[in-house]
């Protein structure tokens, strides 16, 4: 009898720690399709949800067009200069973004140049022909050069974030468009 229960009651205790962890993880998993609504993954503010009879899914703070990939669990955007692709792991979306790596190298190689040589540039030239110690100008030099650099800076910032579209600020563009469209 005993020999007879033992296994029973190991398989049934093994099931029962089985449908525990089934139900812990089913808790808030949901998979992709066309009838819930999912954060955006490009703005992480609106919620996407399909387009009534189109194989499309749309944010309503962005406006950016998906197209889903139900068998992959997948959703790409359609209406971007970059071609990102997210998955859905059932509770978030997962990068899953071919970046043009070409076009990476350059925006980096470009943007590191920007950033270091304009004030190098200044620099040298303040470097080689000092302003005198006791003139009212010679402040001007350091202003410049920090000037040149924040200004690139924030350029090139600009750049990357447009690049990259990072969530912060794509959410951020949207609201300003929306702010100057009202007026
Ligand atoms: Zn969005």
């Amino acid at each position: 009898m005993t020999e007879l229960n033992q296994p029973n009651m190991t398989s049934l205790s093994e099931s029962g720690t089985g449908t525990k962890q089934a139900v812990t993880h089913a808790i808030g998993w949901r998979s992709l399709n066309y009838n819930e609504t999912y954060i955006c993954p490009v703005c992480r503010h609106g919620q996407i949800a399909a387009l009534t009879l189109m194989d499309a899914l749309a944010c309503d703070f962005c406006r950016h067009i998906f197209t889903a990939n139900l068998r992959e669990q997948s959703v790409h955007v359609e209406d971007s200069s970059q071609p990102m692709t997210w998955r859905w792991t059932g509770h978030h979306w997962q990068a899953a973004n071919q970046i043009d790596m070409d076009l990476t190298i350059v925006i980096w190689l470009v943007g590191s140049a920007l950033v270091i040589l304009p004030p190098v540039i200044i620099w040298l030239s303040s470097h080689t022909f000092p302003p005198l110690h006791d003139s009212t100008g010679a402040w001007l030099p350091t202003a410049w050069i920090g000037l040149t650099f924040i200004s690139h800076f924030a350029f090139v910032a600009w750049l990357l974030a447009e690049h990259y579209q990072v969530p912060f600020y794509v959410a951020c563009k949207v609201r300003l468009q929306d702010t100057l469209g009202r007026r």
